[in-house]
């Protein structure tokens, strides 16, 4: 699930304590006549830029970081993750972020939201 602190707090009232138009993404300006937003909008705004502009479909969901280390002689972060809930076994596998290495949690749900 996207959206961070957004996706967090769903308190009653929970909402913005800053003017959107500074919170907002400069290369996708908040446009709510609301500078005050509450929650579920912010929420809102930064799934659809998400998805917009293709950056939901690089995040790997259900992935729960375990450590990270810089290879300097590769030049790349070695992250070492868990997966939860579809059973996938880590093997270690090149991406163009960095190498990841799945720890097998077998633990199911991580309760991780990212
Ligand atoms: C009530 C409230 C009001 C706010 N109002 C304002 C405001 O008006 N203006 C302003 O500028 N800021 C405001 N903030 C702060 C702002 O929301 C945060 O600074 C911002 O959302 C942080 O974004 P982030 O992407 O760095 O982190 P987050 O939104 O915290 O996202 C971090 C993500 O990483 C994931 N994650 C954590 N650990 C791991 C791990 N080990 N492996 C994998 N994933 C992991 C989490 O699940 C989460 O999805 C407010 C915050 C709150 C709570």
């Amino acid at each position: 699930m996207s959206g961070g602190t957004w996706d967090l707090f769903r308190y009653p009232g929970v909402r913005s304590d800053s003017d959107m138009y500074t919170l907002g993404y400069r290369f996708r300006p908040w446009r709510d006549p609301k500078a005050i937003a509450d929650g579920p909008s912010i929420l809102n705004y930064i799934r659809d830029t998400a998805i917009e502009y293709g950056v939901d479909k690089s995040i790997r969901f259900q992935h729960r970081v375990q450590s990270a280390s810089w290879s300097s002689s590769e030049a790349r972060w070695m992250v070492e993750v868990e997966t939860g809930g579809n059973g996938e076994k880590g093997t270690g596998r090149k991406g163009d972020a960095g190498t990841e290495r799945h720890a097998d949690a077998g633990t199911g749900d991580t309760g991780m939201r990212g």
